[in-house]
């Protein structure tokens, strides 16, 4: 028996920035993406084979339409395409991060410190932190909070696919010695996808958890399963490997925010394939044993 999730796959914002990308593709011909567009190589992959190219550079071209991907980018960078003439900016960043950068930046003309809760490494963070005119602390965890020392009050916001709990309780750490304003811009897309995979996790013998290694919420996803059952992250159908369906009889399935239907479509297939041809072999094998 295969589930899904009830919430996998694309969120809101992805849905947005592919469709975006495709539209433009249809009407141009130069078209990028700063970085890829999504944390998918698949997609990536297919999107490149429409024509929109993947930028690791935007100096590398002189002309085109660049589509700034779902994280968004540092505010300097986007200044500075913006003067570029030849040059036309689609900004596909997802307007829930959008707003926590108009909060930082809203914030960074009044005196509190302001704190990201956040990876410091995520291209999400590093534009916060770029809307907070050097005033951003970034703290990733309750370790960090507790060594934190700033003077005033501080205003505290959230990178978007941030847990509720991490986020939770580095408020509450904060609370006990500053005066503090919380501005909690965490996305429900993320919560809700976690939760759903948690709820899955504990009805199956198996998980498996679809979408890119590169993925920071995918794999979240397969870290919160795999504390309830037998877990696998994998990236498309090719790397299921038939050794793990022996003895599970409930799967179920779920994929991060920047994994297309296709591929979860793809899985599920494979899946029924794998243990249909399981059973075939067990039928086989009892008839064997009759004669
Ligand atoms: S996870 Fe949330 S914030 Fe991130 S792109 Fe999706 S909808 Fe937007």
């Amino acid at each position: 028996m295969i589930k899904i999730a009830d919430k996998s796959g694309f969120c809101f914002g992805v849905k947005r920035a592919i469709s975006l990308a495709e539209k433009t593709a249809n009407l141009h011909k130069k078209v990028y993406t700063l970085g890829p567009v999504i944390h998918n190589p698949q997609e990536v992959e297919r999107l490149n084979d429409k024509g929109i190219k993947t930028l690791k550079d935007p100096k590398s071209v002189k002309d085109g339409i660049i589509i700034l991907r779902t994280h968004g980018i540092p505010l300097q960078l986007h200044n500075e395409l913006e003067k570029k003439k030849s040059i036309e900016i689609i900004d596909a960043t997802c307007p829930f991060v959008k707003r926590a950068q108009d909060i930082v930046k809203e914030l960074s003309g009044k005196d509190d410190a302001i704190i990201i809760v956040g990876e410091k490494v995520h291209p999400e963070v590093a534009a916060l932190v770029s809307y907070g005119s050097g005033k951003c602390i970034v703290v990733e965890n309750i370790k960090k909070a507790q060594k934190l020392k700033v003077k005033g009050s501080l205003s505290i916001v959230s990178q978007t696919t941030q847990t509720p709990e991490n986020f939770d309780s580095i408020v509450k750490c904060l609370k006990k010695r500053y005066k503090i304003k919380v501005f909690n811009t965490i996305c429900k897309a993320t919560f809700d996808r976690q939760k759903s995979a948690e709820k899955l996790a504990k009805t199956v013998d198996m998980m498996i958890v679809i979408g890119g290694k590169n993925s920071g919420n995918t794999t979240r996803l397969a870290q919160i399963c795999s504390t309830r059952t037998k877990t696998y992250h994998i990236e498309t159908a090719d790397d299921l490997k038939k050794a793990w369906f022996k003895s599970s009889n409930s799967i179920g399935l779920t994929a991060g925010a920047s994994t297309p239907y296709w591929i979860i479509k793809q899985v599920r297939g494979r899946i029924e394939e794998i243990c249909s041809d399981g059973k075939k072999i067990l039928k086989k094998a009892k008839s064997k044993e009759k004669k």
